[in-house]
């Protein structure tokens, strides 16, 4: 079967879908990419434990005991704990956005600091400052680790020293790198085995401590207030570091409360906190905690000593493994191109080196931990700026459009930086930083307040007030707030997916704008569509269409369909009230005016006022109105263009009929002068509107020029593309190779610019000859009337353009109508595939209406996909077309057939505005050879016809597929995007006629229903 073995091709190579959703593996393979919600699971309980194995460390302790230390009393402490790890509170809010957008604190940051911002604000806070305290953390779990091996009676030498930090390290790095699952499992038992531990120490504490404690120095005043707001600061710290307290969370359903999030990260980080710091202070009224390890151990009995320092090395490498995690993160949203087990390993080395060095060689960490005191100013503000964004946005994230890091990313903004973020970040440090006093720098601000430092207030209320303030004022009130698509399960109907595996299904989830099942029970919370028996089909794919001009025709007035003049003049009129600037329509015929010449008074008649423009259906003459003379500059006087005549009157007075040059020249150069970007964005909203209206997804420009793209880009940077644009650039046949070439270049840069979801551009379009019906496309043998054009690229001129493309990985589509055309276009495309070797390329052609067999056996051979328009072949629209050839070539145009028969790949579009743009009719054609557009005419060449569930296939699987996008669109099937079109009717059942009147119930976009539909459905542009 011809369809199975395309699709075996298909499902082999699927370069635009990174990543295919898998299962939870031991180790984990997920980075910074979006988790599937397929893969999301566990309850926001579970962060509770997560979380309390690394905040039951010894550093609790000293912090505790520096507390009293500092001189305060033990309620003061208390006082300072209970406030301090209040900012666990941001902690938990921070998680939020893990379940909401299934990606990594890292990646939500985007929002805040933009795709390139990010990068210098992770290198920095998450990066740098993480290799630091694993660095820390290694080095105190090794100095624990040599006096336990020195109690064990092992000598402490130097190879003795690596070993330890080696396997410290290796211990910790392999949680790491087994990443997630690992995590959560392991570290439930091991919070609670050190949380057993570290409570007997308390009891030991405790039993001791001096409840009575009044500290040496009594402090008052503006000395206590210094002192307790310090104490405040280093125990906040704590918590504020913990920026990536996302990464943790992302695993949970999208559905998990994002309260309860908040509710169990910080208890886990706040509960051991409180319990440890106040032990640690306690301890401090009856030992020295100025050296705690010794202070400590005089307190306890022996033997619970050893037990009491595993605990301790255990506890600091459960921190730092997660430290460890999220730097691997951190690195890959850096932008380097590791994987995150590699990154983990990378940063692993890093710390070892660090540690080494500094317990071997120099301690340089004393100076390094002195300065992550200041560097802690700076988490401060960056928390602020987090959970300000999280507020604003109501914690809606969208996990694919924060993992784009393209500047067609949502979250580029100026330049790839949101300066609210970046300047909030900034200025608040430097506030942060005049307000800081600690030992090894103080701020002006701290000095002249006698060494108040108010760093911690100032950078953090500093920071959210100026990113909300500096948001509004650069971004306006239209912060973009992503809609995050609810799960839909939509149920009770008949789906179509165009997957060989699975051709019709009954249900379908979508989560995360995706396809999350098919024939699977709704999940809970998704928001059921009940489709009471409609049909689904997978979003069409328009294989070949020029979108902007297809708007551009569908705001002009039709005529082609007028009765008489009375309706002509009906619909002039009704244009005439709407149009602000001028009217511009076309299609009618001589035989619709009766008696009537076409003369300026009959349009005055309905339109004095508004230049009214209306080009002939064969578009050689044109009739227009007295005040769209009037703006031509047209008088008695004008002289007549060459090639063309301006009618006149007996009395010499122009009668509103433009014939040839006067109509393709003189009006339609001036019209074309008038058209402004305004237009063109107009054109651009109105094509899509269309589109999606009658079920069309995603749309293939064949031959994008300049100001087209510019268009387009407009409107991606708007946020107002609502659908996928695929573009293949225009590359006009020139004077020189060096011309030819130097538009390829263009092409390229491009197609490396722009390869995003919703604009990407594919490859570049050549025309290799003109059409039929004017006698221009380039024939093996001649026309009726003995004439023939020549290609308009000759093989000479074509190959070195289709190498140097093909070379660059651009996909080549080349317009071939006539037989001899499809041959040259071959040998260039296979002169390519000699020289530039194997590969999937996916080159294709357009249009092949008259094809010889042997090309048809070739273009199969070498994968180059036919891209075909059923609507070209309607028999309304034969005749002029068959005259042309007039011989047996007409049994076999438009040989759709013959290509799949013969294992070639076959993609349906339309060409519109040369035809129709809906879907439906032109699968009437496809599968009928009847017209869409008169009744009653008898089929073209019925053999060639295609059954209908191969059309569709042709129309929304092969078209993906001709643009290398089956891996996201094209079928309905799991991890696909959810681009969707809903029929009324089944188009399977009863007779095909009804492709004709079925209508379109609603066209889905990435999940997200578009309200476009309501622009009305549309038959003919
Ligand atoms: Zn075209």
């Amino acid at each position: 079967m011809t369809i199975d073995q395309t699709t075996a091709a298909h499902d082999a190579h699927e370069p635009h879908e990174p990543h295919e959703p898998h299962l939870p593996g031991p180790v984990e393979a997920h980075g910074i990419d979006v988790i599937p919600d397929t893969e999301r699971h566990g309850t926001a309980r579970s962060l509770f434990a997560l979380w309390v194995a690394p905040n039951v460390n010894y550093l609790a302790l000293v912090v505790g005991g520096a507390l009293v230390l500092m001189g305060l009393s033990l309620v003061q402490a208390f006082a300072a704990i209970v406030v301090g790890s209040l900012f666990s509170i941001v902690t938990g809010i921070v998680a939020v956005t893990g379940p909401a957008s299934g990606t990594p604190s890292q990646v939500a940051t985007r929002a805040m600091y933009g795709v390139r911002g990010n990068r210098v604000a992770i290198a920095v806070n998450g990066w740098f400052v993480s290799i630091c305290y694993i660095a820390l953390n290694w080095v105190a779990a090794s100095v624990i680790g040599f006096s336990l091996a020195d109690r064990v009676g092992i000598p402490v030498s130097t190879p003795v020293k690596v070993v330890i930090v080696v396997a410290l390290a290796s211990a910790t790095m392999l949680v790491s790198v087994y990443g997630q699952g690992v995590i959560m499992r392991l570290y439930g038992p091991l919070s609670a085995a050190l949380a057993v531990v570290f409570l007997v120490l308390s009891g030991f504490v405790v039993a001791k401590a001096d409840f009575s404690y009044v500290p040496a120095l009594h402090l008052g005043g503006g000395d206590l207030w210094v002192t307790w707001i310090a104490a405040v600061t280093l125990i906040a710290s704590t918590p504020l570091s913990y920026t990536i307290s996302s990464d943790f969370a992302r695993y949970l359903p999208r559905e998990t409360s994002p309260v309860a999030v908040a509710g169990w990260t910080a208890l886990g980080n706040a509960v051991p906190s409180v319990v440890f710091l106040t032990v640690g202070a306690l301890a401090a009224t009856v030992v020295d905690m100025s050296d705690p390890q010794a202070g400590l151990q005089s307190i306890v009995p022996g033997w619970f000593n050893t037990l009491f320092m595993v605990a301790i090395i255990v506890g600091t490498l459960a921190n730092n493994a997660l430290t460890t995690y999220s730097s691997g993160l951190a690195l890959q949203a850096v932008g380097v191109p590791l994987s995150r087990i590699a990154s983990v390993v990378v940063n692993g080395a890093i710390g070892v080196a660090m540690t080494l060095y500094a317990l071997l060689v120099f301690d340089f960490l004393s100076t390094v931990s002195s300065a992550l005191v200041l560097l802690v100013t700076l988490v401060g503000p960056i928390m602020a700026i987090y959970v300000t964004d999280i507020l604003m946005r109501r914690n809606r994230y969208d996990g694919a459009e924060l993992s784009d890091d393209t500047p067609a990313s949502p979250y580029w903004y100026t330049g790839g930086v949101n300066l609210a973020g970046a300047i909030a970040c900034l200025v608040s440090f430097g506030l942060a930083l005049l307000c800081a006093s600690t030992e090894a720098f103080t701020g002006p601000v701290a000095k002249a307040l006698d060494g108040l430092d108010l760093s911690l207030p100032v950078g953090m209320l500093g920071a959210a007030a100026l990113y909300a303030g500096l948001t509004r004022l650069f971004y306006g009130n239209d912060l973009r707030v992503t809609e995050t698509p609810a799960t839909v399960h939509l149920r009770g109907g008949r789906i179509f997916t165009a997957d060989p595996a699975r051709p019709w299904a009954v249900a379908l989830t979508i989560a995360d704008g995706r396809i999350a099942a098919v024939d699977q029970e709704a999940p809970p919370h998704a928001e059921i569509v009940e489709l009471d028996g409609a049909v689904v089909l997978p979003g069409f794919v328009d294989a070949h269409t020029h979108l902007i001009e297809m708007g551009a025709a569908a705001g002009e007035v039709a005529l082609v369909d007028a009765a008489d003049l009375a309706e002509i003049q009906a619909r002039v009129a009704a244009a005439a009230a709407t149009a602000p600037v001028r009217v511009v329509g076309g299609g009618w015929l001589h035989p619709q005016l009766g008696d009537h010449a076409p003369h300026r008074s009959l349009l005055d008649a309905v339109a004095p006022d508004v230049p009214v423009y209306l080009s002939a259906n064969d578009l050689h003459s044109a009739w227009v109105n007295t005040a769209a003379l009037r703006e031509l500059g047209i008088d008695a006087d004008t002289p007549d263009p060459i090639g063309g005549a301006i009618e006149r009157d007996a009395d010499g007075e122009a009668t509103g009929l433009l014939s040839e040059m006067a109509a393709l020249g003189l009006m339609r150069s001036f019209l074309a002068g008038q058209v402004t970007d305004a237009d063109r964005d107009a054109w651009l909203q109105t094509g899509c509107g269309r589109y999606l209206a009658d079920g069309v997804t995603t749309v293939v420009d064949m031959g994008v020029e300049a100001h087209d793209l510019a268009t387009f880009e407009r409107a991606l940077a708007a946020d107002t593309l609502p659908m996928r644009i695929v573009g293949h650039w225009l590359v006009k046949p020139a004077a020189t190779e060096a011309e030819n070439l130097a538009q390829v270049e263009e092409a390229i840069a491009h197609a490396r610019r722009l390869d995003g979801d919703r604009l990407c551009i594919a490859g570049i379009k050549i025309m290799a000859d003109g059409v039929i019906d004017s006698c221009t496309a380039s024939m093996a043998r001649p026309y009726a009337d003995g004439s023939n054009a020549a290609p308009i690229w000759d093989r000479a001129a074509l190959t070195p353009v289709v190498v140097a493309a093909d070379a660059a990985g651009l996909q080549i589509a080349i317009h071939a109508i006539g037989d001899e055309a499809s041959a040259i276009a071959l040998d260039a495309l296979e002169e390519s595939i000699r020289v530039n070797g194997p590969r999937d390329r996916r080159h294709r052609m357009e249009h092949l209406e008259v094809v010889s067999v042997e090309s048809i056996a070739r273009l199969a051979r070498l994968g180059v996909v036919a891209s075909m328009q059923p609507v070209h072949a309607d028999p309304a629209i034969q005749d002029n077309w068959r005259a042309m050839l007039g011989d047996e070539r007409v049994e076999r145009g438009y040989p759709w057939r013959e290509i799949t028969d013969a294992g070639g790949v076959l993609a349906f579009g339309t060409d519109a505005p040369t035809a129709p743009h809906p879907p439906l009719p032109n699968m009437y054609v496809a599968t009928t050879r009847r017209s869409a557009l008169v009744e009653g005419l008898p089929a073209n060449t019925p053999h060639l016809a295609v059954p209908l569930a191969e059309a569709l296939s042709h129309a929304t699987r092969d078209a993906a597929y001709a643009s290398r996008l089956e891996g996201r669109v094209g079928t309905i099937a799991p991890g696909r995007v959810a681009d969707l079109v809903v029929l009324a009717a089944d188009p399977f059942a009863g007779e095909p006629e009804a492709l004709l009147t079925t209508r379109v119930l609603s066209t889905w976009v990435a999940g997200v229903e578009q309200a476009q539909r309501a622009a009305g459905s549309s038959v003919l542009v």
